[in-house]
């Protein structure tokens, strides 16, 4: 009886794949993890898009605090995706929010429902433990179908995984990777020792530190874009690897440093350089977080280094005040975007211990923009120096 019941299953889920030709989970599955040692558990389960791309959600239990975190990373989402949010506790396609109750920061992946036809049913999304609004936009995208970025079929190009822990394995394509590049930064990244020390560790030591960072990235919302097949009719001409938002197509989704309706502005009240020549400048900068609408609960300083056309621009790190060693940079820290690819996120430094502190970071953006981020108010600073060289960058 059992395997009739599965049978039918399968042939359902084979005429729902085939009528939706979305990816889907092909399995029941569930996953646990570990972190700050409370239990995180994530399902999986049979799931569709949700319906025309709208999220039903609605409050079980009360937490002013939780909540306005969930309503920051519903605006984010839909402020950079087609994605759009409706309060509404009696969708017949839904998710409830649980605040209270289980010291958990767990969702489904994929929405309720069996079929593109049957979008149907309610998922929980328990939110008590996610600290961060990265963490709770990390959740929804677990809703809309993303799995984790340490576990995409790709991952071992990128990454060395000795753990043997369950939840760690490759998952399924589809949802998983074709809808952008591997990212060690981003928001579905657990941190490299979750599982245990350097059982996750990255191919490229540098970005250790980075995994695990919740900071929103410009790729963890174009491939939601993806994913949904959200495009505007008309595209803008965005500037600096931008493209023209799906939330308003009146604008573009900028990559981080780049500001404006086209991502051709810089940053207001940024820190703007000029590496004369190829003798070192040193300079120190203050940084901290403050409000600002719409952010993903970190604000960023902006610093931009011009240098002679075609030349290298170097920066090495001299000094941290006041940025916290953690694994995945969640306070703190100073990104040098030197990678070929700009719209992706270089490592992070946030430890004077550890890699990449010492490097010599080798750009040939004109202008290279560094980011100081930060989600606390207390004061912190970066201090460095940099100059421009005649060498060319060899890229790696
Ligand atoms: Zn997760």
């Amino acid at each position: 009886m059992v395997r009739l019941i599965h049978l039918i299953g399968a042939i359902i889920l084979l005429f729902s794949y085939a009528y939706c030709g979305l990816s889907r989970l092909n399995e029941h599955d569930i996953e646990e993890s570990y972190s700050h040692k409370r239990v995180k558990r994530q399902f999986e389960r049979l799931g569709t898009k949700w319906s025309y791309g709208v999220v039903n959600y609605y409050y079980a239990d009360k937490n002013n605090e939780i909540k306005e975190m969930v309503e920051s990373a519903i605006a984010y989402i839909a402020n950079h995706t087609c994605i759009r949010f409706n309060e509404d506790q009696n969708a017949v396609q839904r998710v409830q929010i649980r605040m209270q109750q289980n010291w958990l920061c767990q969702s489904t992946v994929g929405a309720p429902g069996m079929s593109m036809s049957k979008p149907i049913g309610e998922l929980s999304m328990l939110v008590q433990s996610c600290d961060t609004i990265g963490s709770i936009v990390h959740e929804f995208s677990h809703s809309l179908g993303r799995f984790h970025e340490h576990t995409r079929p790709d991952r071992d190009n990128f990454m060395k995984v000795t753990t043997t822990v369950h939840e760690a394995r490759p998952r399924p394509s589809g949802m998983t990777t074709m809808y952008g590049p591997f990212e060690h930064g981003s928001v579905m990244m657990y941190h490299a020792d979750t599982y245990g020390p350097g059982t996750m560790d990255p191919l490229d030591m540098d970005y250790k530190q980075t995994m695990g960072n919740r900071r929103v990235t410009f790729y963890d919302m174009y491939k939601i874009n993806q994913y949904y097949g959200c495009w505007c009719s008309k595209q803008l001409e965005c500037k600096n690897g931008g493209y023209t938002s799906p939330s308003d197509c009146s604008r573009c989704n900028c990559p981080k440093g780049f500001f404006g309706n086209l991502c051709d502005e810089r940053q207001q009240d940024s820190y703007e350089l000029m590496a004369v020549n190829n003798l070192w400048q040193s300079i120190t900068i203050p940084f901290a977080y403050k409000p600002e609408p719409g952010s993903d609960g970190f604000y960023s300083t902006f610093v931009y280094i011009t240098g002679k056309a075609n030349s290298t621009i170097e920066i090495t790190l001299e000094g941290l005040q006041d940025v916290i060693c953690t694994a995945g940079c969640t306070v703190n820290g100073v990104e040098i975007k030197f990678k070929e690819d700009s719209k992706i996120t270089s490592p992070v430094v946030c430890c004077t211990d550890k890699p990449p502190y010492k490097n010599v970071f080798k750009s040939s953006h004109n202008p290279t923009i560094i980011e100081l981020y930060s989600r606390t108010t207390l004061p912190s600073a970066v201090t460095f120096k940099y100059r421009f060289t005649n060498d060319k960058v060899v890229l790696g």
